[in-house]
């Protein structure tokens, strides 16, 4: 059986950008790829926001991962020439009852070092959105959209450049971790055929049960899956905006707003559906629960304007009504025979992604010598 250094599951953007760290760090690498092309997984099926890091609870992983994965992702596409833009979104408010909300969330960003976020009037926001109907906004001017499958590319050929090598159509259906390594096997085989010293799991949905699926972990090192699922429609017609629209934020989403794509496409959604499992199906009759949401914000919203657009499905590892969980990247092992999980990368794992891929970086060097 061969023993390659690092072996990273699933080339998504979170798979791909750890990769190409890795790789730049001078490990030997291989991506397994259970599909026949990149980024056939949540990665495909997102709001491509880059999300300025308001959210998250200070000092979590999401919330320092966030604001260090959107600077260091404006850099990148700026000196590749990716396509995005950083074209800023509002948070609204629609009734006085949810001013309190904004204000949590301003002082949320402030905490997490979002310091460039500004307080608006219902007429300053009007300013500058004719379309808009709000009682007051927040102005985040960090937010912006990124071209993902661009990205994705371009950490692929930069992975590869640096001597990654990608196997597709080769998934992996079990593990065992020994004390020389993590023996892996893939596709319909019965016994491994590839070990690694270091594996990470960069699965997205699959990774709770590419864990369970590997033999020598203790029940602490696994996750229970959880999905949530967010459709979209996109507007048939031309945005009115030019900024992205945000509600504030519902339980399990960030509320149906309101996104552009690079093509100035306007698109509403995700909304928050849980599921046993992923299931892309967007069900027509959930528009109507959007032109209700999208009215408040912006109440010129024509009749039959929302056409079924695509779904998502959200990796998350806390369930409905439990409290919304952090990253959980978890390493486990040694140097000699190590795995890092990535568990629940939902957003703002895009923007994030390649502070993720440092983190990993760093986790690896972590791993003691056994
Ligand atoms: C509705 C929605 C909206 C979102 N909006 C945003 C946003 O606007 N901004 C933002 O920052 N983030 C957003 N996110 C989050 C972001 O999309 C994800 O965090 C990110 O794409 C996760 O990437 P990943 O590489 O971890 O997972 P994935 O892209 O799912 O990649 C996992 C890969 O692993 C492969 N795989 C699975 N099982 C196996 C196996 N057994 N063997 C080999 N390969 C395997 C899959 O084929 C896939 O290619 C959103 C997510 C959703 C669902």
């Amino acid at each position: 059986m061969d023993t390659v250094e690092c072996v990273v599951i699933g080339a998504g953007v979170v798979g791909l950008a750890t990769a190409r760290a890795l790789a730049l760090a001078g490990r030997e690498v291989i991506v397994l790829e259970a599909e026949d092309h990149i980024g056939s997984g949540v990665s495909s099926r997102n709001s491509e926001v880059i999300h300025a890091g308001i959210y998250y609870p200070q000092g979590s992983l999401k919330a320092r991962l966030c604001v260090r994965g959107r600077d260091a992702l404006y850099a990148y596409c700026a000196e590749r020439h990716l396509p995005h833009a950083r074209c800023g979104k509002l948070i609204v408010a629609t009734d006085p009852a949810q001013l309190p909300d904004l204000e949590r969330l301003r002082e949320a960003g402030l905490a997490n070092g979002v310091d460039d976020l500004a307080w608006l009037s219902a007429d300053q926001a009007q300013a500058l959105e004719p379309a808009l109907a709000c009682v007051a906004a927040l102005h985040s001017p960090s937010t912006g959209i990124v071209d993902s499958h661009a990205l994705m590319l371009s950490l692929q050929g930069e992975a590869e450049a640096a001597g990654a090598m990608i196997a597709f159509l080769t998934p992996v259906a079990a593990m065992v971790v020994r004390p020389d390594g993590v023996a892996i096997t893939t596709g319909q085989d019965n016994a491994p055929s590839l070990s690694a010293r270091l594996v990470v799991n960069c699965a997205g949905l699959n990774a709770p049960d590419l864990a369970t699926a590997t033999q020598g972990l203790s029940p602490i090192d696994r996750a229970t899956p959880h999905y949530a699922k967010g459709s979209y429609f996109t507007l048939a017609g031309r945005s009115p905006f030019s900024r992205l629209i945000y509600p504030t934020p519902e339980p399990g989403g960030l509320g149906v707003h309101l996104t552009l794509d690079m093509g100035g496409q306007a698109k509403f959604g995700p909304d928050v559906e849980w599921v046993s499992g992923p299931d892309y199906d967007v069900d027509p009759r959930r528009a109507q629960r959007f032109y209700g949401a999208v009215r408040r914000y912006w109440p010129g919203l024509p009749d039959d304007a929302l056409v079924p657009g695509y779904a998502g499905v959200r990796p998350k590892i806390s369930g409905p009504g439990q409290p919304a969980a952090d990253f959980r990247i978890h390493p486990v092992g040694t140097a000699r025979s190590g795995m890092i999980h990535l568990y629940g990368i939902e957003s703002p794992g895009l923007t994030a992604s390649l502070a993720i891929a440092n983190h990993v970086v760093d986790l690896a060097k972590g791993l003691a010598d056994a």
